[in-house]
């Protein structure tokens, strides 16, 4: 592979993350708009707001998406989108 080849393979593959990750946000910010019930853990009776933000995993080798959640009790956590399931109108933590 020249050089050339090699640049536009890299290229390509950030735009392919940029174009996902922008795709995901959309839907994150569809499926959890603001204000979004979320659950926390089986177990654990804390429930949650979404604050409608979203910002990357930075979990090693996790392309999802964190979102703001505001506790009843004060606390702003940011669990990952990928570790939630949907729940009673909402979304709860796996
Ligand atoms: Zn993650």
């Amino acid at each position: 592979m020249t050089r050339k080849e090699r640049s536009s393979k890299l290229v390509d593959a950030m735009i392919s993350i940029v174009t996902g990750r922008a795709r995901q946000r959309r839907e994150a910010e569809e499926h959890i708009p603001a204000g979004t019930k979320i659950f926390a853990r089986k177990g654990c009776r804390m429930v949650g707001r979404s604050t409608g933000t979203f910002r990357p995993c930075a979990l090693e080798g996790c392309t999802g998406l964190r979102v703001g959640v505001r506790w009843r009790n004060g606390p702003l956590t940011w669990p990952c989108i990928k570790g939630m399931e949907p729940y009673r109108g909402g979304y709860r933590i796996q």
